[in-house]
């Protein structure tokens, strides 16, 4: 059997580029989710690479809502990026999975520990993997993922290891030795909200309510989130949210 230190050295085995057919294949792959992270980074990645270059995949995976995949394809359409739609088998054991499981509301996000009750099971994992899957045809991709510093106490797919981790399991495991780009892993929400203004990202087409809701409830853990990254920015979300203690922090219609 082969030492492990060995399979490291199978670079020889990777593909060269294909020869041009003069077709221009995706040479990213973004996990476009409808919220307002990965709506980020698409304006990011469209700041340095054409479009046409870049293709968007969303997941269904049983979700409770679908109100995030409209918005996906709402936040494509703004960029004029080709999306498409993969439907998962259900992934159980999540809040926003499993209609027994209630979703927190109002608590305080600064004191909450451990692993969030909107944790899907192994869910970034999963979309790596797919998105590995769909990319290693014609040459070298990366895949664009919109983790940021603020996720990963309570989901522990975005932590920077389990980043690099991913990286490397997709870099080794592909036959064009495909990489695992996460640009805003070390970002807080506000960082990612100011650089998004900043560049004019169509955040009036995101959703982020894990409630679904529309207007927003604003006190989901989500909501709460997101009110605070406007705040932090002096900015107002240009959604709408259900009256409320929250909402009036920062929501439509505030200063
Ligand atoms: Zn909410």
């Amino acid at each position: 059997m082969q030492r492990a230190a060995e399979w490291d050295t199978v670079d020889i085995f990777l593909l060269d580029e294909e020869e041009s057919s003069g077709e221009l294949r995706p040479e990213h792959y973004l996990l476009l989710s409808g919220g307002l992270d990965s709506a980020t980074l698409a304006g990011w990645l469209l700041e340095r690479h054409p479009a046409e270059s870049v293709q968007a995949v969303t997941f269904l995976y049983g979700q409770k809502h679908v109100v995030e995949v409209e918005a996906a394809e709402a936040v494509a359409r703004h960029y004029g990026l080709a999306l498409q739609a993969v439907e998962l088998p259900t992934i159980h054991g999540s809040a926003l999975t499993e209609p027994g499981l209630r979703l927190p509301e109002g608590r305080d996000l600064s004191l909450s520990q451990g692993v969030a009750p909107s944790y899907v099971p192994a869910r970034n994992l999963l979309f790596l993997a797919f998105l590995a899957s769909l990319a290693d045809l014609g040459g070298r991709s990366e895949l664009w993922i919109a983790v940021h510093h603020d996720d990963y106490t309570g989901y522990p797919d975005c932590r920077p290891a389990f980043i690099d981790a991913a990286d490397q399991a997709v870099r080794l495991g592909t036959q064009y030795g495909l990489r695992v780009r996460a640009p805003f892993v070390s970002w807080s929400k506000g960082d990612i909200v100011r650089y998004g203004l900043s560049r004019g990202v169509p955040y009036h087409l995101t959703h982020s309510c894990y409630q679904g809701r529309r207007p927003a409830c604003g006190v989901c853990d989500t909501c709460q989130a997101r009110l605070a990254a406007f705040k932090e920015c002096a900015a107002a979300d240009p959604l709408a949210y259900e009256p409320g203690p929250a909402a009036g922090e920062g929501g439509a219609g505030q200063p």
